[in-house]
């Protein structure tokens, strides 16, 4: 596969000996039923996965997981990608993201209670972040704990919560008290989705690709939020979301880029086959330079991805941040473009067949769309490298009292001469003067 010559020994073992075992999981049938929303959830593949050891592979065994990596994660999500679809890839992820949160964050009563059930593949989660007031900017979030003497009660609503009409939980974010500051008032809940204030407004799989993910609008309507379903510290969650974000990116685009490949040696497979103007389609180098390009840029993709991956697994303990973020963001950003744009071309190189569902590669570029928007939008990807870039790169050597004044000297070169003094154009005594000493060589040209 590509990216594998980055991989270390044990790292290429472990991906081989998962890959047969993922593949071994996905049939047509599935593939079409979860296409066709006749499946409201992968739950099956998500329960055959947690016996073989394969779902939150970050989480450690003496909290009840695999006791692996994040890069092996990663690596299951590529093939779960590869072999099957966004969604199914996307329902393991699940697994990776809320339980490095439960791990790390959780109480034991729950991880006994749903940590480990979800690691196992018997209990499938969900994850309530956005609604109708907040996506992007998760600060604005409205839902809200109030204290009923036993606990609280939550009120609110979540929209496009995958997984929500199977999931036995729900990890949620909530509101707690009255503080000024948007971030400062933030919890993290664990709900327990038999609560008979858990409500689906509206069944959400009318969805352009990324179906039979049994996703929906949800409404909290009094549901009960027991003290010892809070994770980590009431008041303080902001953080924890924005760890679990980090982690989310990294394994989901993984995803996206195993999808990729599948459909670029499809691709590439057709191209070999199919005849046009005498000749292979691949030999005509529109053709095969269009593969190539997109090959090259999901190899720097996977790269960054590793990277990101390896780069949380040296967390050794400690908590996972900023220092993370900005390598997450960009394994997520390049490899969620770099995947739809590689299925785009995979349609294009095909042609009209590319276009029906004898290929899945049409479906491929529907499922990995909405990892450009998910997850934090590519849009949010490029503020939070922009906003590394102005930390990082802005300095005070650049000499902002000349930005606008250059004639006065340049901002990067220190020193550079300063225009002399004006003259008036008539004054052609001068400006011959001037220039024989700027160019005493002349232009370079003659
Ligand atoms: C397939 C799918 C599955 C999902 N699953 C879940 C789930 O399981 N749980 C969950 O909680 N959420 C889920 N979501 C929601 C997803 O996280 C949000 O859709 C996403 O965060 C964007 O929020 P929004 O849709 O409200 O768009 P908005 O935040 O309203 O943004 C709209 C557009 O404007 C852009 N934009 C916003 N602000 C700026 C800015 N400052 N500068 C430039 N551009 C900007 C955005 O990038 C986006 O393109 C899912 C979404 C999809 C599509």
């Amino acid at each position: 596969m590509l990216g594998d010559l980055d991989l270390f020994l044990p790292e290429k073992t472990f991906r081989a000996s998962c890959d047969n075992a993922v593949e071994s999981l996905v049939t047509p049938a599935l593939l079409q039923a979860l296409d066709r929303n006749e499946v409201a959830y992968p739950d099956d593949f998500i329960r055959q996965m947690g016996e073989r050891g394969l779902l939150g592979r970050n989480v450690p065994k003496e909290n009840g997981g695999p006791g692996g990596t994040f890069l092996e994660d990663a690596m299951v999500s590529e093939l779960t990608g590869y072999h099957g679809t966004a969604t199914m890839a996307c329902a393991r992820t699940f697994t990776a993201h809320i339980g490095y949160v439960l791990s790390r964050y959780g109480s034991k009563t729950i991880q006994e209670r749903f940590l480990q059930p979800m690691l196992a593949g018997t209990m499938i989660a969900c994850q309530g972040m956005t609604e109708p007031g907040a996506g992007s900017d998760l600060s604005r979030i409205e839902s809200r704990l109030v204290p009923d003497g036993l606990g609280w009660r939550l009120r609110g609503q979540k929209r496009f919560v995958d997984g929500a009409q199977t999931a036995g939980f729900m990890l949620a974010a909530a509101r707690l008290g009255e503080s000024t500051d948007p971030r400062r008032d933030f919890v993290a809940v664990v709900i327990d989705t038999r609560d008979p204030g858990f409500i689906i407004r509206e069944v959400q799989n009318d969805w352009h690709g990324f179906r039979g993910m049994g996703s929906a609008w949800v409404e909290f309507r009094d549901v009960h939020v027991d003290p010892e379903n809070v994770v980590g510290v009431p008041g303080q969650a902001w953080t924890l979301f924005m760890e679990e974000l980090i982690v989310e990116r990294v394994v989901m685009a993984r995803a996206q880029l195993g999808q990729a490949e599948r459909a670029l040696r499809i691709a590439t497979n057709y191209a070999q086959h199919r005849n046009t103007f005498d000749r292979p389609l691949f030999d005509h180098e529109a053709v095969s330079f269009r593969l190539a390009h997109a090959a090259a840029q999901l190899d720097a993709a996977y790269l960054l991805d590793n990277r990101a991956a390896r780069l949380l697994d040296q967390h050794s303990g400690d908590t996972i941040g900023r220092n993370h973020e900005l390598e997450a963001a960009i394994a997520k950003y390049v490899g969620t473009e770099a995947a739809w744009q590689a299925a785009d071309d995979a349609i294009q190189v095909i042609g009209g067949m590319g276009y029906t569902t004898k290929y899945p590669v049409e479906r491929i570029q529907r499922d990995t769309r909405a990892a450009r928007i998910t997850g934090g939008s590519s849009e949010m990807m490029q503020l939070i490298i922009a906003r590394h870039l102005k930390k990082e790169w802005v300095d005070a050597t650049f000499r902002e009292d000349l930005v606008g004044h250059e004639v006065d000297g340049s901002p990067v070169f220190n020193g550079w001469n300063p225009a002399p003094e004006g003259f008036h154009p008539t004054d052609k005594q001068r400006l011959w003067t001037i220039q024989a000493v700027e160019s005493p060589r002349g232009s370079g040209n003659d």
